[in-house]
């Protein structure tokens, strides 16, 4: 018998109750940890994406605490290499990372946001140095998350991004962008639909767009390719594949010219896709590069001065002439046009006047051409004259006549009167020549042949001249050669006094055997000269004649040797100093020297010439003009060089006793000489007949066969021959 509420029932039914309680209880802790770890879990979810969104746009999450001093975040460690240091951070410290340039502006900033009631958004621009010492460009964006009863802000959170790439993206668009307006070129870019996307500042200025893009103002520039190339144009731009460039030469019309000539480069731009976005017009003017072309190709053919065509434009004209003559079997003929004595024209009366001849020659040769002859300049005074569409070779005669004395009219030049002649050559295609080289060639002999017959003249080319010019050349060579070989020697002829009945010295003569043949000096001392060869072979000469000569200078200090120079070898400047060097290794005077100088080396160059003969006179030679009375002008360089004999020309010499005239030309020669204080000497002498009209006049020193002829050293110097020589002019 229990008491109802200890019975065992009651019992069960508080255990029951308790357990029940207990179970509620328990069911509900877990449900709430189960809400507790789904939330957690969302949450974690959540924070994970954030942050994996934030990571992928290069941000992360940053926070301040502005009284605690301390700043907190991610990217110290993850982003700018500094492993070691906390996440929370000493605010200063994090400012010293900041880059100088920035950092005043970004402290300021950041003070009067701190300092403000109610701030609310903060954001800032700014460099970072990495650990690595490298710069890195941050975009920070942050919101006030705590403020103090004031309404300070105490706390702030954010996020930062870093635009590192962006700015660097940026800045390369920045220049490049400069670079697009700046260029001269003018530049163009279509989108795909071909509307004007944008211009370049240049390409604004050329078409006078205003605004950019225009489509309106654009058709002014397709306008002003006119209706053809504007097609074409259009038509290009349609049929270009992505990626593909066009490039091609168009003329446009522009403000400033009205055919500008134009280099378009067209590519049509696809980015990743296979589909055109853009089309990048890039127009080159080439005005200056036409007109540098031009003028290049000008000067390659044109003779500036006289505005002829050149020797290489000539040469094409000449080619196409052969061609034209064989296709219409007609005639071309090629003149070679060389003015005498041009040289002293210029040298007289300066390069100007000299300029000025050219151009006057080259106008009144045009002047009496026809359509059919072509002008052109080979070189300093070389003109070439090209006939074509020639008949006959005698209608030429006329006109080389004419020519040639149209040419030998005197002109006057700032007030100089100039007489100036030209010697012309005449070669004929198909006759005389098979190429344009030869035509030129048999042009230039017979040019060369005209001028040696007397110059203002005119020669046709024959085969005659062809051969002699080709003996030239070997004879050349060959005078090359025998210089080498040392294959010249000399021979002297003595000059006597037939009064004191004594030699008083020698002529040298030079002499080269050339293949068992002795060739004249007549013949070789001009190609000596042609060659530059003459100095040498002068000098050469002279060295052996003071060592074969030694014996009869030392028995006679007044015997003395005759040295022809040649006129080229006169205008050369060392010539002094050369000739005593060589007298002085043989210890001879330079009085026992005498220089045989002709008329015509006088007349090149004047001034030089009379400079360079005081020079020698100065050094002590006598100076002896030879050949004298050939020249038309012998007697005014009397006066004017500083000549102390004269050798009367053997032409002379020859006709006394046949021409009555020439006796008294010697007669008044010898006079002259007599009266300037000159002395004479005759040569070519060969009859008794001669030696007494010339012992009549006075003139005693003579020269010529009937006492010796040129001889060698070795005979001269003899006792015998000597010996002879003095008896015959005993008994004469
Ligand atoms: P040139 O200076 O008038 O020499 C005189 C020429 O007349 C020499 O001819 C000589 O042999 C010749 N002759 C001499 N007496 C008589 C004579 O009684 N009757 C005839 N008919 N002729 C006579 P060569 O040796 O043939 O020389 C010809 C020219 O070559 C020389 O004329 C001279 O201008 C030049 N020459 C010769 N040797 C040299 C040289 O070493 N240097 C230079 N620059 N020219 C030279
Ligand atoms: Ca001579
Ligand atoms: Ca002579």
């Amino acid at each position: 018998a229990y008491a109802p509420w200890r019975s065992p029932l009651a019992i069960s039914l508080y255990l029951l109750l308790t357990f029940l309680v207990l179970f509620v209880i328990f069911w509900q802790y877990r449900s709430r940890q189960r809400i507790i770890k789904h939330t957690h879990d969302e949450i974690l979810q959540s924070q994970q994406q954030t942050e994996l969104a934030l990571n992928s746009s290069k941000s992360g999450v940053w926070e301040v605490d502005i009284a605690a001093h301390w700043i907190k975040q991610q990217r110290l460690k993850h982003e700018l290499g500094y492993k070691t240091l906390p996440q929370k951070f000493n605010f200063d410290d994090f400012c010293a990372l900041i880059h100088p340039d920035d950092k005043r502006k970004v402290l300021h900033d950041w003070h009067l946001f701190i300092t403000q009631k109610n701030a609310q958004q903060w954001q800032v621009t700014y460099r970072l140095q990495h650990a690595n010492g490298n710069w890195l460009w941050y975009h920070d964006i942050g919101k006030v998350i705590e403020t103090n009863e004031q309404g300070y802000p105490t706390r702030l959170a954010g996020i930062y991004t870093n635009i590192t790439e962006q700015r660097a993206t940026a800045q390369q668009a920045a220049v490049l962008g400069e670079a697009f307006s700046q260029i001269n070129d003018w530049l163009l870019i279509l989108d795909s639909q071909l509307t004007p996307f944008s211009v370049n500042n240049s390409f604004a200025e050329a078409f006078s767009i205003q605004t950019i893009p225009a489509k309106l103002e654009l058709k002014r520039f397709l306008a002003a390719l006119g209706k053809k190339q504007y097609v074409d144009f259009i038509n290009i731009l349609k049929s270009l594949q992505p990626k593909q460039n066009w490039r091609g030469d168009a003329y446009i019309k522009t403000k400033i010219n009205p055919s500008h000539p134009i280099h378009i480069s067209i590519t049509a731009v696809a980015k990743d896709s296979n589909v055109v976005s853009y089309y990048v017009v890039v127009i080159s003017d080439l005005t200056e590069q036409k007109r540098a072309e031009n003028e290049l190709r000008y000067l390659a053919n044109y003779d500036p001065l006289t505005k002829l065509p050149n020797r290489s434009l000539m040469y094409q004209k000449i080619s196409h002439a052969i061609k034209d003559a064989d296709t219409h079997a007609s005639l071309v003929a090629l003149l070679f046009i060389d003015l005498d004595k041009f040289k002293p024209v210029n040298d007289s009366f300066g390069h100007a006047v000299g300029d000025q001849l050219l151009c006057d020659i080259t106008y009144r040769m045009n002047s009496m051409l026809d359509k059919n002859a072509i002008v052109g300049r080979q070189s300093g005074d070389e003109f070439l004259l090209l006939i074509k569409n020639l008949d006959s070779p005698q209608s030429l005669s006329n006109l080389v006549r004419s020519l040639t004395e149209e040419l030998a009219k005197r002109v006057v030049i700032n007030d100089f009167a100039i007489n100036i002649s030209a010697s012309v050559g005449v070669a004929l295609y198909p006759f005389d020549a098979d190429t344009t080289d030869e035509l030129i060639r048999n042009a230039d002999i017979a040019m060369m042949h005209a001028k040696q017959s007397g110059r203002n003249g005119f020669k046709f080319f024959t085969e005659q001249m062809n051969n002699q010019i080709t003996q030239k050349l070997l004879l050349e060579n060959a005078l090359k050669d025998a210089y080498k070989d040392d294959l010249f020697f000399n021979n002297y002829q003595p000059i006597v006094n037939n009064k004191s009945k004594k030699i008083k010295g020698v002529e040298l003569l030079m002499r080269w055997q050339h293949q068992a043949e002795l060739i004249s000096p007549a013949v070789f001392i001009p190609i000596a000269e042609e060659t530059g060869l003459i100095d040498v072979l002068t000098e050469q000469a002279l060295t052996r004649a003071l060592e074969d000569l030694a014996p009869l200078f030392k028995a006679n200090p007044r015997f003395y040797l005759s040295l022809n120079l040649s006129p080229v070898h006169i205008l050369k400047s060392n010539l002094t100093e050369r000739l005593l060097l060589i007298l002085n290794q043989h210890h001879i005077k330079p009085v026992q020297l005498r220089l045989e100088i002709t008329e015509n080396t006088l007349l090149d160059d004047k001034n030089k010439a009379a400079k360079q003969l005081q020079a020698l006179r100065n050094a002590g030679f006598k100076l002896l003009l030879d050949d004298f009375g050939t020249g038309y002008s012998s007697l005014t360089y009397l006066s004017q060089f500083p000549i102390d004999v004269i050798k009367i020309d053997q032409s002379f010499v020859r006709n006394i006793g046949q021409d009555s005239n020439n006796e008294s030309i010697i007669k008044t020669i010898h006079t002259l000489a007599e009266n300037l204080d000159l002395y004479c000497i005759a040569e070519g002498v060969e009859t008794i007949e001669q030696i007494r009209f010339l012992n009549s006049i006075g003139c005693d020193d003579l020269q010529g066969y009937y006492f010796a002829k040129p001889t060698t050293a070795e005979i001269l110097i003899s006792d015998a021959y000597i010996q002879a020589l003095l008896e015959k002019l005993q008994t004469t």
